[in-house]
């Protein structure tokens, strides 16, 4: 499920906005400031933040330029709010690193349209749609795995870890990840685990995907990580043609 920080000092827009939210199916915690949104950032970091502009103490603003210099919170998926609509402070915000803009008053389905254009393009990861790569596929609504063997689709068992694992990999497939961005990404940052731990958790990845004959498609890239890919070139039984002069 989806982490939704609301940062908005109006009681009555958070509560809709926070609604609505998790109605939708995200799991919503609501700062009515600056400083809480930042104890809340710090406990646990969300899947995207909606900012309103106008908070007391610290603006908005100020603190998505704030969260955009901070490793931990670059990439940090944010929708700031505004009651003003002059083209200006849409510069201003996405200049700050507002990942998309929404002027006051907007349906909540505008929100939830942009929420998910967000999620789509910068964590696809948070995201309950189904996934296909290559034969596999993966449902986080249903949780279920499954790859097609001769157009017959086979479930696959996995774990709980495996499972986050796969999405993941699925989710940003033909990419190298290391083992300290997987733990970050798969596991959440604020767990200190040993990255053999992630060597562990991809072996019995494999081990699942081995009867489906998709255990290949996990590629250990020495020196560098794991990459999940569709490549022919990957598959043991498929080597790529020779060349011919
Ligand atoms: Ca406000």
């Amino acid at each position: 499920m989806s982490r939704i920080l609301v940062v908005e000092d109006e009681s009555a827009i958070a509560e809709l906005i926070s609604i609505n939210l998790r109605h939708a199916g995200f799991d919503v915690t609501i700062a009515t400031s600056a400083e809480q949104a930042q104890v809340a950032v710090d406990g646990v970091l969300p899947d995207l933040i909606v900012l309103d502009w106008m908070l007391p103490g610290q603006t908005g603003l100020a603190m998505a330029k704030r969260w955009r210099t901070d490793v931990r919170t670059r990439e940090l998926p944010i929708i700031m709010l505004t009651a003003r609509a002059e083209e200006v402070d849409k510069i201003t915000g996405l200049d700050a690193g507002a990942d998309d803009y929404l002027t006051k008053p907007f349906s909540t389905q505008e929100l939830l349209a942009r929420i998910r254009a967000v999620l789509r393009r910068k964590a696809p990861e948070a995201l309950d749609s189904a996934v296909e790569v290559g034969t596999l596929r993966i449902d986080p609504a249903t949780r279920r795995v499954s790859c097609g063997i001769d157009g017959e689709p086979r479930e696959v068992k996995v774990g709980a870890t495996e499972f986050r694992l796969l999405h993941f990999f699925m989710t940003h497939p033909e990419r190298v990840h290391s083992r300290a961005q997987l733990l970050d990404r798969v596991w959440g940052d604020h767990v200190f685990i040993e990255e053999r731990t992630v060597d562990v958790h991809v072996k019995r990845l494999r081990e699942a995907l081995g009867p489906v004959q998709c255990a290949h498609m996990i590629e250990t890239v020495r020196g560098a990580g794991y990459r999940l890919t569709q490549q022919a070139g990957a598959a043991p039984t498929k080597p790529a043609p020779a060349l011919s002069a």
